[in-house]
Parts: structure tokens; C-alpha cells; sequence
């Protein structure tokens, strides 16, 4: 299928083998009038068989997917697999190259981009290519991210609670196989053109994730992330071998209202009073934060509106009004 793009590939998405390339994306700068920015994309196939989509790197501060995915590239062989792996591990490769969520170039967010538009400036023409040509090839498509440099999360697969149920339940039973402690159904409260957002109105088995943070990115964090992956593709029958079950079953829980979301009422320095996993009640406090311009005034209470589980929290603590400081979360079921 063309694609009608800015974007150049030395890629045959039909190929059988194992594939690393780029996708070229045109840059005109100050330094160089003609220059081309490579996006890294690695493709693995072996006959037929489902199509599994991955990415990291939407946010550049967010390296679980990243270092998960280039390790998978050059781990998986193609006799090791029946169908397609489709693997892109820095989809915003200046961000990563940057350590910023946002682009360095233009400043844009590629997670709220989607489906994106052919001329635009460079986020904006990538994940207009990505919409166009990738998630029309796969069955599942997953989108890693974590808290990169604001957030802290307790590791979780991730989904929107999408209308069709059909694809509801596949998507919570893929979550499921991935083996992380909870299985996440969030709502969007920070804009729309999400990637996973895009994917799931096509109707693809889509998953998104929130794996730690840049600071806690470590050991653990990859190897939920690489063992998740793993887990994935093994249940949609693309990677052999069995399962590996986590040392906890996944637990589903939900954040669908907005005021499970908090953010900040004023601003300041948020001095957290609950931990990742601690309950908390309508009415308690979460927090209190610290006024720079009445430092000796008492510090303003952050008072939860609704009863659940701290899944995550800002994992810096000056705040200006409106920024996130927690999420609130309790069980779910269809
Ligand atoms: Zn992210």
C-alpha cells in the first residue's frame, strides 16, 4: 500500500528475515539546508502469522521500551517467531537523543500528534508515517512508555476502556499475559492524539504501559518491560516458548473519573504524604504543598476526592498550579 509521506525507507515490510534500517525523515536546519533524521525501525518475519507493532521512545526521557526494544531486536531470530514483528525503539529519536519528552525541533509532543498530517513539522510528519503505514499491517500494537522525568509509576500495561467490548476483553487478556503488577484502564487528562488512542480506534489489541521512571529505571524496570514483550507476543501465538508468569498475578484496576487524577491547587513544593500502592480515602490528604511566597504559612492540603490506590505520584516536587501530582485507582471488571 503507498503511503502518501515525506518519509523514505529502505524497509520491505513483506521481507522474510530479520531487517534493520531507518525511516529517513527530510530536516532542513541551520546547519545543514538538506539533511535527512533517522528514526531507527527493525522488522523480523517468518512466513504467516499476526503482526506485532512495538514502540518506545514516543516520549525521549522514557527508556524502558527504548532499551527494551534494541535489545529485542538483536535478541529475537527470525526461526524464532511465526508472523511479524515490527520494532521501533526511538520513535521520537530527538527526544530521546535530548533526554526531553517533548521534540528539541519543535517543541511537539508525539503522543499527542496522532493520526498526524503529511506536511507538518518533523513530529507531526512522523507519526503521521507511523499511523498511515504500520498499525493498517498489525493485529497488536504496543506503545512502552513510563513517568520519564515527572512521574512515578507503579509498572503497569495500560488501556483505554474502549466501547467494543470484543476488543476490551482481548486487550485486558493481552495486559494479562504481559505479567506486570496491575493492568491500568485510564482516561485521557492531558489532551487527545494519543498514539494507543489512534491504534485502539482502529480497533487493533493495543496496550500502552507506565514502567517506573527515569529514576527508576533500572534492572527491575527492564526486565518487566523485556519479559512483558516476551509474554505478548508468546499469547498472540507470534513468539514460541511458554509464558513467564510474574511472581504476582496482575491485579486490573481503573482510573475513570477525573478526579482521580490530581493535580496541583496551588503552586509550590509538593511534600507527598502516601507512597506507590497506599490506600487512601475520599477526603484524606495526599500531600500538602509548601508556598514560596508564604513559606511560614501553614501548607496547603492536597485532598483526595475519590477512594482507592496511589498507582502513581510526581516524582518532582516543584509544582506550579494544575500539574499532576497523583493517581487514584480501584478494581476493575468488564
Ligand atoms: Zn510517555
Amino acid at each position: 500500500m503507498a503511503i502518501d509521506t515525506q518519509i523514505f525507507t529502505d524497509i520491505d515490510y513483506d521481507k522474510n528475515g530479520k531487517q534493520f534500517g531507518m525511516l529517513g525523515v527530510p530536516q532542513s536546519t541551520n546547519k545543514s539546508g538538506w539533511a535527512t533524521v533517522f528514526v531507527p525501525i527493525c522488522v523480523i518475519k517468518n512466513g504467516s502469522g499476526p503482526t506485532a507493532l512495538l514502540s518506545g521512545g514516543n516520549h525521549g526521557d522514557e527508556y524502558e521500551g527504548q532499551v527494551s526494544l534494541m535489545n529485542l531486536a538483536r535478541e529475537i531470530k527470525p526461526e524464532q517467531i511465526q508472523g511479524r514483528v515490527i520494532m521501533l525503539p526511538m520513535l521520537n529519536r530527538p527526544a530521546s537523543e535530548s533526554g526531553t519528552r517533548l521534540s528539541p525541533i519543535d517543541g511537539k509532543n508525539m503522543n499527542r500528534e496522532f493520526p498526524g498530517v503529511r506536511n507538518n513539522t518533523i513530529t507531526g510528519i512522523i507519526a503521521h508515517y507511523v499511523a498511515h503505514a504500520l498499525p493498517p499491517l498489525a493485529d497488536l500494537v504496543v506503545d512502552i512508555h513510563s513517568g520519564g522525568s515527572t512521574g512515578h509509576f507503579y509498572p503497569s500495561v495500560n488501556m483505554h476502556n474502549v466501547p467494543n467490548r470484543e476488543q476490551m476483553k482481548k486487550m485486558i487478556e493481552a495486559g494479562m499475559a504481559w505479567g506486570a503488577p496491575y493492568v491500568f484502564i485510564y482516561r485521557d487528562v492531558g489532551g487527545e492524539g494519543l498514539y494507543p488512542g489512534y491504534a485502539e480506534s482502529l480497533g487493533k489489541t493495543t496496550l500502552g504501559t507506565e514502567i517506573g521512571s527515569a529514576a527508576q529505571f533500572g534492572k527491575e524496570t527492564v526486565l518487566i518491560t523485556t519479559r512483558g514483550v516476551k509474554n505478548v507476543l508468546k499469547h498472540q501465538g507470534i513468539l514460541e516458548g511458554a509464558l513467564e508468569k510474574p511472581a504476582r498475578e496482575p491485579e486490573v484496576v481503573g482510573a475513570e473519573e477525573r478526579d482521580d487524577y490530581i493535580m496541583a491547587p496551588i503552586s509550590g513544593l509538593f511534600e507527598p504524604f502516601l507512597e506507590l500502592q497506599d490506600r487512601v480515602q475520599a477526603g484524606q490528604p495526599i500531600g500538602q504543598i509548601h508556598s514560596h511566597e508564604l513559606p511560614f504559612a501553614e501548607p496547603y492540603p492536597v485532598i483526595a476526592r475519590t477512594s482507592g490506590m496511589l498507582i502513581s505520584r510526581c516524582s518532582f516536587p516543584l509544582r506550579r498550579q494544575g500539574e499532576f501530582l497523583a493517581t487514584v485507582v480501584r478494581p476493575f471488571s468488564l
